[in-house]
């Protein structure tokens, strides 16, 4: 149902958002914000974070600008929320709404519910990102998610609509609610692993998608020419080991947002190679097979602002 709080303005919910959401378009979208900050045809300055004292919940803000020549143009602010301890009373941890602005005029075109394309757009942004890092990695069978939330299952669905591994194993920490995830998903390659280290052995490409603050991943566990794509580990000190990081080649989203925020790995000596979008400008080389890649995902403001772009679009079409 559409609402027109004022004159000019769109609410668009997110049973809307829901039925305008479509992997292939994602993608595309996704990848065109990756390579844009690598063009520099964006504008996405550090978000800022307002941290609720003796918690874990966050404010964050998060406006961006894509545009100057960029495939798609879009100015937008993602509000979004993070309360770790949602889930215990039935909501989801991260809550988002999208504010979409004219470029010409300024003016608020629309207010979007983006809890769904957060989720969506992250674990796009991992399958562009792992679609790069393993091309010269043909054998992809077995996936290893740790974490049984939101992005544990949202990554299960972008990766098999992707990439069809064979087999997907996954871990979490409390076992009911892995094994409510696996029934919701209903898909027979799936396998309930009982701790993290089984979970990720033999694994082509391991998912992390938890709070953890240690480490919930070791090194020595994984094969050699492994390839991980750590999406909770942006904002913990440590979801993944120091050696598992030290001993790959790591790309981030975002060079610039990745030394702000996550000055705690570059103090302890890791190094981040590139961004994503050099490999899809092929300023970089792909990976070689036996190279060890991790995707350090932080999460941008342009991959929020591509995706309002799109849905806004899709809504207008749909709606007139
Ligand atoms: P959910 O609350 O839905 O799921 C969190 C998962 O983490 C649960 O499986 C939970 O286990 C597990 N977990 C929490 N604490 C620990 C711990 N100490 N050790 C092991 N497992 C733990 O959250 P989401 O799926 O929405 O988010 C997951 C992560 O992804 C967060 O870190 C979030 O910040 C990050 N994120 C990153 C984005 C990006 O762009 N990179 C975008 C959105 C989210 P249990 O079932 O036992 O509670």
């Amino acid at each position: 149902m559409l609402q027109k709080p004022t004159k000019n303005m769109l609410y668009i919910t997110e049973k809307e958002v829901l039925t305008l959401l479509n992997w292939d378009e994602i993608f595309k979208a996704i990848e065109i914000a990756l390579k844009s900050v690598t063009k520099k045809r964006v504008i996405q300055n550090p978000r800022s974070l307002t941290q609720i004292p003796e918690t874990q919940n966050i404010l964050f803000s998060m406006p961006g600008f894509i545009g100057n020549n960029a495939e798609i143009n879009a100015l937008a602010c993602k509000l979004v929320t993070s309360f770790p301890e949602n889930t215990k009373k039935g909501l989801p941890s991260i809550l988002a709404n999208i504010l979409l602005f004219n470029q010409e005029t300024g003016q608020l075109q629309a207010v979007i519910d983006a809890t769904e394309i957060t989720s969506w757009r992250t674990a796009a942004a991992s399958a562009v990102a792992t679609k790069y890092l393993t091309m010269n990695k043909p054998k992809k069978e077995i996936l290893a998610i740790l974490g049984s939330g939101i992005q544990a299952k949202i990554h299960i669905l972008a990766f098999q609509h992707f990439f069809k591994f064979k087999k997907v194993k996954i871990w979490g920490r409390t076992q009911k609610n892995v094994e409510k995830l696996i029934q919701e998903l209903g898909l027979n390659e799936i396998e309930l692993v009982s701790d993290p280290k089984s979970c990720v052995e033999n694994a082509d490409v391991v998912i992390t998608t938890t709070y953890a603050k240690e480490p919930i991943l070791k090194f020595e566990w994984l094969k050699s020419g492994y390839h991980i794509c750590a999406v909770g580990a942006g904002s913990n000190p440590m979801e993944i080991d120091l050696e598992t990081y030290q001993n790959a080649h790591v790309y981030v989203d975002h060079l610039s947002g990745a030394k702000e925020e996550l000055k705690h790995l570059l103090e302890k000596g890791v190094v981040f190679k590139n961004e994503i979008g050099a490999l899809i400008e092929k300023i970089e080389p792909y990976p070689v097979n036996q190279q060890n890649t991790v995707f350090q995902s932080l999460g941008m403001a342009v991959e929020d602002c591509v995706v309002a772009q799109l849905i806004y679009s899709k809504f207008i079409n749909k709606n007139n």
